[in-house]
């Protein structure tokens, strides 16, 4: 572009807004200003930071203000991310410079400089150091640690790091900085947190027939440089990872990078062992990055020296120069979404800069979500089935138990059936390892009155509190928001108080009291709030000092261990009672992952499910680990409600403190969309007091629309945000493909 061409700049601001503004650029910075940089710009009476996204002949007033200063000497959007955000804000309904930032990990938009620290490395040759180590280890046992250390690898290392992975003090270090062994040097902060786990190379496997489609479709596209996108609808052990892993392999060959998503890093730290084993530089992203570690690992992969990302939904934003696979693994889970603006799917934003970056796509599950299958039904997607586990291991058997039929004389619901309670027995007895699963944290999840209808409530929000025996108090899990439990009724003064429904906490109890000989742990967010503490039962679990695992969803995912032959679902209803039209598809899914834990080793596996809907579909299909019949009927029921795949839907939360302005709000809202949607391009529902009708001290109501016009969410919004009146401080969310619908 010349420099002419660059005298004004269209600049996008990180406000909520839906524009750009027009500055026009100083001689002197018409060199070096590129599309993708940040730039200092007057707004107002202040001065901000903006993106330039492009460049115009001429501005949309005649009078501009001039940019101030550029603030990157690269541009740090590159050009695919620049489109892929344009994207986005359109589609999620907010802005381009919001979303901007939220591409930008926060290390970089500060600018901060990388904190350099020092490390050590060998001053002498790797034969030298070979001769040394025996002859250290008489003289000095932390010497020859050390020594031997860096005889794996010849790469500086943090001292403090070398030290703590030695379990040292770094004084040995530094005497053999003196001694002429080791030398300092000044490196950026460490790159890669997981440097630590030396991973020993493995190879890759020879595909099977079924995997060798699946490539075969991705090797083309890779060698066309083609967009493509492939449902990998595999069970799980049926070899996906192993096709992600060829797939990748073929991009980097084709000098091209690879992006993995995964919904949880800290939960599946086998799956990022799997991709180092196989690659040399492996990027992990996740939240627990330091924020240098962050920066030095995004500029890694924007000069292309990390080839393969593998991190949680940001990732999906990682600067690639040349992205040629996209992997989303469990790609129906729900934490691809993101619940503040800007609110994108990072599963379809994958497919969106696939096809921008001309990458091919794979969508790994074993149980996708419908809209993806409908997707590949109607042949937008390719797909791809690997129906058998490798070396044809059978899936466990499920029995499911009406729950309804085990209420004894005392009209109380038991925890465990008594066939489950057998199950647990027999497997303790074989040594064998159990699993039990309850989505619900705490000790007793509801605190009543029988005599009036008290419940006790968090006073923030419109929720049941939950007790919690280890801190002997009522918590709200949306507020945190804690308070004793009262000892009469504080409504009517009744003495009972009572406490119903059961927790993780509470079922550990009960378990405890059945099979106190036996080892149990328990794995919630409760007690793994310590660093450390996932690992440690994962360890455990390992090493068979663990004979019953009870946890929350925590347990279902990425849990490998040949010797659980036994999983029971203790209530397969919690995400049944959901008001949200996806309750039966995420019951199915939680069903299927969790029993998918049983039987990965050579002994079969058994799982129970334990309800009081024995026969709905979502629990029959699951129990036979049939993902298209459930599916079928599923798509069958959405057709007909119009639910998505067959509509977008949009949500709109009216929110405030002011209970009436939030209603009037939300009343306003459904006029001016009675207007906008006529009865042939959309339903409108609500509004309506949303599920948590109050959330920290905020009120709250929503509406749901069904759009058969995808195109007409953007026209809703801007109409709705012009038109509608704020009332006290009330604020109106857009939300495009909700996923959470409380
Ligand atoms: P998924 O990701 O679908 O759960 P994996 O890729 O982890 O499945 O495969 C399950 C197991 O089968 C792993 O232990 C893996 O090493 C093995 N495996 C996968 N593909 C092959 C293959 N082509 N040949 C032999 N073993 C394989
Ligand atoms: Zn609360």
């Amino acid at each position: 572009m010349t420099n002419s061409a660059k005298q004004f700049a269209d600049i996008a601001l990180p406000l909520p807004v839906d524009r750009t503004f027009h500055y026009s650029v100083p001689e002197g910075l018409r060199d070096s200003i590129q599309a993708g940089m940040r730039v200092l710009v007057p707004f107002g009476k202040t001065v901000r930071t903006g993106y330039c996204v492009g460049f115009v002949p001429v501005p949309e007033v005649p009078k501009v203000k001039d940019v101030i200063q550029l603030k990157d000497s690269f541009p740090a959007i590159t050009p695919p991310l620049l489109k892929l955000t344009k994207w986005i804000a359109e589609y999620y309904l907010c802005s381009w410079g919001e979303t901007l930032d939220a591409v930008l990990p926060p290390s970089i938009r500060k600018n901060r400089s990388q904190r350099q620290i020092l490390a050590v490395e060998p001053a002498i040759t790797k034969e030298e150091l070979a001769a040394m180590v025996p002859k250290m280890q008489t003289e000095n046992i932390k010497w020859s640690k050390i020594l031997e250390f860096f005889m794996d690898s010849h790469e500086p290392v943090p001292i403090t790091d070398l030290a703590s992975k030695l379990d040292i003090s770094d004084s040995p270090v530094k005497t053999l900085v003196k001694k002429g062994l080791l030398k300092y040097k000044k490196i950026l902060s460490y790159t890669d947190p997981h440097w630590h786990i030396t991973v020993p190379r493995e190879p890759f496997l020879e595909p099977t027939p079924h995997q060798a489609q699946a490539l075969g479709w991705v090797f083309e596209h890779l060698d066309k440089a083609a967009f493509g996108v492939q449902l990998l609808l595999g069970i799980t052990g049926s070899g996906k990872t192993e096709v992600y892993l060829h797939a990748i392999n073929y991009a980097l060959k084709h000098n091209r990078q690879a992006i993995v998503l995964v919904p949880e890093i800290a939960l599946t730290p086998q799956a990022v062992t799997r991709f180092k084993a196989r690659f040399d530089d492996v990027a992990v992203l996740h939240s627990h990055l330091s924020e240098g570690e962050r920066a030095t690992q995004w500029h890694n992969i924007y000069t292309g020296k990390s080839k393969v990302i593998v991190g949680t939904r940001s990732a999906i934003f990682a600067p690639t120069p040349n992205l040629g696979v996209i992997i989303v693994d469990e790609e129906h889970e729900t934490t691809f979404k993101q619940e503040s603006v800007p609110r994108y799917n990072a599963r379809d934003v994958a497919v969106m800069r696939g096809k921008i970056e001309n990458a091919a796509v794979i969508l790994g599950s074993a149980t996708p979500s419908l809209e993806s299958y409908y997707n590949a039904q109607t042949g937008k997607y390719n797909l791809i089935r690997l129906p058998i586990r490798i070396s044809n291991r059978p899936l466990p058997k499920v029995e499911i138990i009406d729950m309804s039929s085990e209420v004894g004389a005392r009209k109380e619901v038991p925890i465990l059936s008594h066939q489950l309670e057998l199950l647990i027995k027999n497997a303790a007895e074989k040594k064998e390892q159990v699993i039990l699963f309850l989505n619900r944290r705490g000790y007793t999840t509801f605190i009543m009155c029988p005599k009036c209808d008290f419940v006790m409530r968090c006073p923030h929000c419109e929720i049941a509190m939950t007790y919690h025996r280890k801190y002997n108090k009522a918590l709200c899990h949306y507020c945190d928001e804690s308070a004793p439990i009262p000892q009469v009724c504080p409504k009517c003064g009744a003495v009972e108080i009572r406490q119903l429904g059961t927790g993780t906490e509470k079922l550990e109890d009960h378990i405890r009291a059945l099979f106190g000989n036996t080892d149990i742990a328990r794995m919630d967010s409760d007690t793994m709030r310590a660093r450390g503490a996932y690992k440690k039962v994962f360890d455990n679990l390992w090493a068979g000092d663990i004979d019953i695992l009870i946890g929350t969803q925590m347990v279902t995912k990425g849990f490998d261990f040949p010797n659980v032959t036994l999983v029971g679902v203790i209530s397969g209803d919690t995400s049944l009672y959901i008001k949200d039209f996806r309750s039966a598809e995420r019951t199915f899914q939680l069903v299927t992952q969790v029993a998918g834990r049983a039987g990965r080793g050579a002994k079969s596996g058994y799982v129970v499910i334990q309800t009081f809907n024995p026969s709905h579909y979502s629990i029959l299909s699951a129990a036979k680990h049939d993902y298209e019949e459930f599916a079928e009927k599923e798509l069958r029921f959405r057709k007909e409600l119009k639910y998505p795949p067959f509509s977008r839907v949009m949500r709109i939360v009216v929110q405030g403190k002011d209970m009436d302005a939030v209603k009037e709000t939300a009343k306003e809202v459904k006029e001016k969309l009675y207007l906008m949607v006529p009865n042939n391009a959309g339903e409108i529902l609500g509004p309506a007091p949303a599920p948590i009708a109050k959330l920290r001290d905020k009120h709250r109501w929503h509406l749901l629309i069904k759009l058969f016009d995808s195109r007409l969410t953007r026209k809703i919004h801007l109409h709705i945000r012009e038109t509608v009146k704020s009332r006290k401080a009330t604020e109106i969310v857009f939300d495009v493909d909700p996923v959470v619908m409380l």
